[in-house]
């Protein structure tokens, strides 16, 4: 069985979009993963299969219907796949979340758009919600394509190098160190002299220390974290 998205969305000509390029193509083309579109106007309402209406209580802007969201989910073959709203009121994704969605047979992902999607869906349906970040976005395409490709580099055989995922930013509840590569010498700044030392323990003790103080500088939540979590 290979790992599968359905993504539910009113914009299903934007996929693969950014998920078609690049390695994630590749391994597309290859069917190392597998994509499928729905799209939720297939379940609208009347003549122009109207998907949403204003909100209850008054208002700006419309809201995705409960009668055609649930319609649109419950024609998909989930089986044991995670059913999840794309949304800026989910649990922020994680790194960890992302790896147990990569553990697991895929995902089925709901895009909202408008003002989101009437509340009695999200209980009825009992669905997940996550959202990518503390910002909104217009609607849940992107989210979702963020959240497939970073389950998806994760799957064997995706990422051609398998150790490029081991020491990345938050693999050890850490931002990665940072990286350099040729030329020696860039407007007046060499490479710093560990890296070209051949010393593999000394470079693996100057990358952590760059690790640590680059993440307590930067993300005093993950640092302390850390702190907390060390042998
Ligand atoms: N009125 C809503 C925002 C709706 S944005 C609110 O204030 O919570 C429209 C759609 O974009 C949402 O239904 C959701 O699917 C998507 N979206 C917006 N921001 C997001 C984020 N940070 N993470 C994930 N999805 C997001």
């Amino acid at each position: 069985m290979i790992w599968s998205a359905t993504v539910l969305t009113l914009f299903p000509e934007m996929f693969p979009g950014p998920l078609g390029h690049s390695l994630l193509g590749k391994a597309l083309d290859k069917r190392l993963w597998s994509l499928e579109l729905r799209d939720i106007r297939d379940h609208g309402l009347g003549k122009h299969r109207s998907v949403d209406d204003t909100p209850a209580g008054g208002g700006p802007g419309m809201v995705m219907r409960a009668d055609v969201a649930a319609a649109a989910i419950d024609a998909v073959e989930r089986a044991a796949r995670p059913l999840i709203y794309l949304s800026p009121r989910g649990a922020p994704l994680t790194q960890a979340r992302v790896k147990a969605l990569a553990a697991g047979p895929g995902a089925v992902l709901l895009c909202g758009r408008f003002e989101g999607l009437d509340e009695r869906v999200i209980q009825a349906r009992a669905i997940e919600e996550i959202s990518i970040g503390d910002f909104v976005l217009a609607g849940g395409e992107i989210a979702a394509m963020a959240l497939i490709e970073a389950a998806v580099r994760l799957l064997p055989g995706v990422l051609g190098d398998e150790a490029s995922t081991q020491d990345e930013s938050f693999a050890a509840g850490l931002l990665e160190y940072p990286q350099f590569t040729r030329p020696q010498m860039f407007e007046g700044a060499p490479l710093p002299d560990v890296l070209t030392s051949g010393n593999h323990s000394e470079i693996s003790k100057w990358r952590l220390a760059q690790a640590q103080s680059l993440t307590k500088a930067r993300r005093p939540d993950l640092w302390t974290l850390y702190e907390k979590n060390k042998p």
